[in-house]
């Protein structure tokens, strides 16, 4: 098919993530290696250009990558699927054993699940089945953070925030949680994160408040750790964390980090629980899990709460999808896991500094509200919300792809980005900025 046939025949066919049938421009991918992607748009015109979001934050070591491609041919040729259900095989078992080894000491049992959605309704169901077993049926809800995301199955959609989430889409649908304020917010100084401490403090009372309050009805708590991805790019106090931790053991609950986004390094540690040396119950990760080539999820879970369920009535947790332990998805995600090990602490500080340089010239421009980076996340936060169809195609003209939400503009680039890809990623992003919104930048 050419590209225009793609273009032209996927209009009124397919969905596409949070669009309209016959929503606003699409781009044809012919191509893609390394950082680039060859994209053509429905006038015709063709890209080459820079993938600033690793295709939502999954693909770190980039695209044709010769070891996952590699890992994921030597499977095929082994076997590419079999059922889970009282059958193991090697790429599921050292898969979970690297995770084992890679999370905090302490989570040593894996569920392997289909995404990362999955992995957030498996660590929710992990809470309550934990409750139950302890004989404590009436800890079914949760509580969130507002300005969460966790996905957008019914479970994980009930700990989105209840304003900016799905929850006034489907109403009586989707289940009442408990939510606590947005911890306040922090940003980088020195080594460390910092905030302000009156507003760390305050957060903290009420947070004390909030949870002795619900713990009664709460299975568990669930976090996004320090930065809060597609609720806005976020990063909040680290102090929230810590104080979470401590009021979930002291009532009871489950502490659970999504660290879907923020895992394998992308917020400057290897978790972003890390920034608090809090060590959770439950542990979500999915997104780079694989390098971006399958998908795929995973929930790290604590010998106390595991062993907990093992003693409950069914002795097991009441999950199996079909697809769970796909062996390609494993296989992948191990050799993704051993790239990750060898390169992330070089590539995010480095990927950290150089957004920092490339984007700052944004602050010049008046539409831009802030400019902020964390580990290899970069942001410029506009004053109003992007016009994402002429902000996406400006960018295009500058040689990047990006895919703005809201009133952001911002950048995950894959850790194989070179200095000189994060330059021209940054200068492409602030350039298509002021190009829309005028202004320049020097
Ligand atoms: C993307 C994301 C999810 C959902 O993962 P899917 O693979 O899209 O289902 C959950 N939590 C967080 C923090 C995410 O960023």
């Amino acid at each position: 098919m050419e590209p225009a046939d793609v273009l032209a025949r996927d209009r009124g066919l397919l969905w596409h993530p949070y669009a309209p049938l016959d929503g606003p421009p699409l781009y044809a991918v012919t191509g893609a290696a390394g950082v680039w992607l060859d994209l053509v748009a429905e006038d015709g015109q063709q890209f080459h250009v820079r993938d600033a979001m690793s295709s939502w934050w999954a693909v770190l070591h980039g695209y044709r990558n010769p070891l996952l491609d590699k890992a994921i041919h030597d499977q095929v040729d082994r076997f590419s699927h079999v059922m889970f259900g009282g059958l193991t095989h090697e790429p599921a078992v050292r898969v979970a054993e690297k995770l084992v080894a890679l999370t905090p000491a302490g989570l040593d049992h894996v569920f392997l699940a289909d995404s990362g959605s999955v992995a957030v309704e498996v660590a929710l169901k992990v809470a309550v089945q934990y409750q139950q077993a302890l004989g404590r049926p009436e800890r079914t809800g949760f509580l969130a953070l507002r300005g969460g995301y966790h996905g957008d199955t019914l479970g994980a959609m009930s700990v989105c925030d209840p304003v900016d989430g799905m929850h006034a889409d489907f109403p009586d649908y989707v289940p009442a949680q408990s939510f606590l304020l947005r911890p306040p917010r922090a940003w980088r100084a020195g080594e460390g994160l910092a905030s302000d401490p009156v507003e760390v403090a305050s957060w903290i009372t009420e947070a004390e408040r909030v949870v002795a309050e619900v713990a009664d009805r709460v299975a568990g708590i669930i976090v996004e750790p320090v930065l809060q991805g597609a609720g806005g790019m976020v990063v909040y106090a680290p102090e929230a964390l810590v104080v979470l931790r401590r009021l979930a053991t002291a009532y009871g609950l489950v502490l659970i980090a999504d660290e879907i986004a923020t895992g394998f390094g992308r917020t400057g540690r290897f978790f972003g629980s890390d920034w608090g040396a809090v060590v959770p119950d439950v542990m979500c990760v999915g997104k780079a899990l694989t390098g971006g080539m399958m998908t795929l999820g995973a929930v790290v879970v604590s010998s106390p709460v595991a062993e907990v369920i093992a003693a409950s009535r069914h002795r097991a947790l009441l999950h199996g999808p079909t697809f769970m332990g796909n062996p390609l998805a494993c296989a992948v995600a191990s050799a993704s896991l051993d790239l990750v090990v060898a390169g992330w602490a070089q590539n995010v500080p480095r990927i950290e500094a150089a957004l920092v340089t490339a984007l700052s010239p944004a602050c010049e421009l008046s539409v831009v509200r802030e400019v902020r980076v964390l580990g290899a996340v970069g942001v410029i936060e506009l004053a109003e919300s992007v016009d994402i169809p002429r902000v996406t195609r400006a960018a295009l003209e500058r040689g990047v792809w990006v895919r703005p939400f809201r009133r952001l503009v911002y950048t995950m680039p894959p850790y194989i980005s070179s200095d000189a890809d994060l330059a021209a990623i940054g200068a492409g992003m602030v350039s298509a900025v002021a190009d829309v919104y005028g202004g320049s930048a020097s």
